[in-house]
């Protein structure tokens, strides 16, 4: 059975975009109704001007015969889930904010809790629709003349073509999850136990949380026909205090898909006007997107009044991957030289089945991800983005790597050597020789 929502809709936004870049001759401009989940602070002038792809949104067709997908690059993950989950399927893996978008997570290194068996966003990806900067779409798969384009997607930022629409795996999922979590005083035995995890047939999802000083959270989660009960994480509870403090938790699979949204992670105020916000605001405002408009509004209300400063703080929002054999000296490093204060560090674990072209990461090998998502004080007397630095450089010391969705320090050679430039510039030759759009040193380390 094959589900086709709009059919014709996807050949008519194309015919109209081609007429538009005709008329205009200007560039192609990516621009969303949703939010960004980009982590550089950068002039509003820099999103530059063309034509908007702001309407290429909506689910094509669910493929339920195929499991398959069929899906316009500026669709969110929520309206995907809602389109899938009505047939009992999902994508093989679904970043935790509703707002992300299909394309944005593929060329920006989406991951989950269940990267350990599925690889990333992108290893789901069948074939996709690229806009180049001349106009041209070409369509990308791994065995067509555009193969080195698809396995340059991941890791790429928009700056080769933008997504316009892809295909894309998806695998059964049921109504509800059970989530288990154990603690654990010991950081060994909770890695080990980690990686046990990753072994089990019966573990559908596995990460972990930790606290400076604190003890190590390990939550084993799997899709259930039926659950005793539904915590409610929406509206009662914060998702990672409740799953610290009861063992057993029982979510819809859409809650648990979703379940950092609600305070994108753990980043909203708890003081009484977001709690009665949260209790009784209408659902279709509890997400991620209201945080990122709540800091815009903080930072604005902020640079008016005459008497405060810079902020004192740094946005410590990365995540960090290692070879599993070095997972414990990376947590015991940021234990150790980072002070976060009372907000929790994440892990999980991963392994792709792939090496990106512009993410050398080695292919079926278990990684350890480790993401921090909070602001942190300044340390004083030293140079911004001081935590930033050291865990970059203690994660590249130890074999791994990092993603570029936030902000990075590394010089250009030292970059172009991590990220596969050699490659990167034959592409960007191939499919920008113009340089339309910015190269990904420009827009990851110079923030342009
Ligand atoms: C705070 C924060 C939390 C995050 N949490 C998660 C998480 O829980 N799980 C996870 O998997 N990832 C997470 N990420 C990483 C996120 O997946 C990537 O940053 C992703 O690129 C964001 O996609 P977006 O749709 O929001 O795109 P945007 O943030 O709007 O854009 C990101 C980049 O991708 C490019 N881009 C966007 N759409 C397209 C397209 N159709 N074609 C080509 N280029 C495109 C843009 O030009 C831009 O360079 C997080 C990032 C941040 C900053």
């Amino acid at each position: 059975m094959s589900i086709r929502t709009n059919p014709n809709d996807f050949a008519a936004k194309k015919q109209w975009l081609a007429a538009q870049l005709q008329r205009n001759g200007g560039s192609p401009r990516l621009n969303k109704s949703t939010v960004s989940h980009l982590f550089r602070y950068r002039s509003a002038s820099a999103s530059g001007s063309g034509v908007s792809l702001t309407r290429f949104n909506r689910v094509i067709e669910v493929d339920v015969e195929q499991s398959s997908l069929n899906v316009e690059g500026l669709a969110t993950f929520e309206t995907i889930v809602e389109a899938t989950l009505a047939h009992g399927l999902i994508p093989l893996v679904c970043p935790e904010l509703k707002h992300i978008t299909i394309g944005g997570a593929i060329v920006g290194i989406g991951i989950e809790s269940n990267c350990f068996r599925h690889g990333f966003v992108h290893d789901g990806l069948i074939e996709a629709e690229v806009l180049l900067p001349d106009g041209r779409v070409v369509l990308a798969r791994p065995d067509n003349e555009h193969a080195e384009l698809f396995r340059a997607l991941p890791n790429s930022y928009g700056t080769l073509g933008y997504i316009l629409r892809t295909r894309m795996r998806l695998m059964r999922a049921r109504p509800w999850v059970h989530l288990r979590t154990q603690r654990f005083g010991d950081l060994v035995d909770f890695l080990a136990a980690m990686r046990a995890a990753t072994q089990d047939p019966n573990v559908d999802f596995t990460e972990g949380l930790f606290h400076a000083g604190g003890p190590f959270f390990l939550t084993n989660s799997r899709f259930e026909d039926h659950v005793p009960r539904v915590d409610d994480i929406v509206r009662r509870h914060v998702f990672y205090k409740l799953l610290e403090a009861q063992p057993d938790l029982y979510l819809s699979t859409r809650d648990y898909l979703f379940r950092y949204d609600p305070e994108w992670f753990w980043n909203l105020p708890e003081s009484w006007p977001y709690l009665l916000f949260r209790r009784f605001a209408p659902r279709s405002l509890r997400n991620s997107g209201f945080y990122t408009r709540y800091s815009a509004w903080k930072r604005w209300v902020l640079a008016q009044l005459p008497w405060t400063g810079e902020e004192d703080v740094e946005p410590l929002i990365q995540d960090w991957e290692v070879p599993w054999e070095r997972a414990r000296e990376l947590i015991e490093f940021a234990r150790r030289e980072t002070d976060i204060g009372a907000k929790p560090w994440i892990v999980t674990p991963l392994r792709t089945p792939s090496t990106p072209t512009l993410y050398p990461i080695e292919a079926n090998r278990l990684y350890l991800n480790l993401g921090c998502y909070c602001q942190v004080k300044k340390v004083a007397g030293r140079t911004d983005y001081w935590y930033t630095r050291i865990l970059d450089d203690k994660c590249f010391a130890l074999g791994g790597i990092k993603m570029l969705y936030s902000s990075t320090f590394l010089a250009p050679e030292q970059f172009w050597a991590h990220y596969n430039g050699k490659a990167y510039w034959a592409l960007k030759q191939r499919y920008d020789p113009k340089g339309q759009l910015k190269d990904l040193y420009a827009k990851c380390a110079l923030r342009v």
